[in-house]
């Protein structure tokens, strides 16, 4: 599958599927894009190559397993979803450069990772730590916190005060 890197960090635009005459549009090159390796080419104006990257945009089980040691579960709070049942969120986004790495992943719910736009949860990446900020109607201090359901962590925070 071919696509404009400026095509599909902006959601505008077609891919060109390998063997397939007409164009497929964006949400569907995504689709393709997210279910497993990617491999970008980066193509001058005039056609030449500048760049070949090779990038997993899937988090491994290693980074599976640390992040789910260090998240707990879904990081939206009140959820309570398993880390067993969550999928892994790039925060900046890997379309926008976000690496797959374990300061840019953090477990979401299947809910939360599909409609976190939607529902405006904020979240960020402090350090490597996870933070977020709830929309309005769910706390109108508009503050960061870190989350955190790992009792590894919620042990330590405990011992502190
Ligand atoms: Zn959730």
């Amino acid at each position: 599958m071919s696509v404009a890197a400026a095509d599909l960090a902006g959601d505008t635009g077609y891919a060109h599927a390998q063997g397939c005459a007409e164009p497929v549009s964006m949400t569907v090159a995504r689709h393709i894009a997210c279910s497993g390796r990617i491999q970008r080419v980066t193509s001058g104006e005039n056609g030449r190559i500048v760049r070949i990257g090779t990038e997993e945009r899937v988090f491994n089980r290693h980074q599976r397993r640390a992040i789910a040691l260090r998240d707990g579960g879904c990081i939206i709070p009140g959820g309570g979803v398993p880390a067993g049942w969550c999928e892994i969120h790039h925060v900046t986004e890997h379309a926008h450069g976000g690496a797959t790495h374990t300061d840019n992943g953090v477990l979401l719910c299947w809910y939360h990772h599909r409609f976190l736009d939607r529902i405006g949860w904020r979240i960020r990446m402090n350090q490597g730590v996870p933070e977020v900020m709830a929309p309005v109607w769910f706390d109108a201090s508009m503050r960061w916190r870190a989350v955190t359901t790992s009792p590894i962590r919620l042990r330590k925070k405990v011992q502190r005060t």
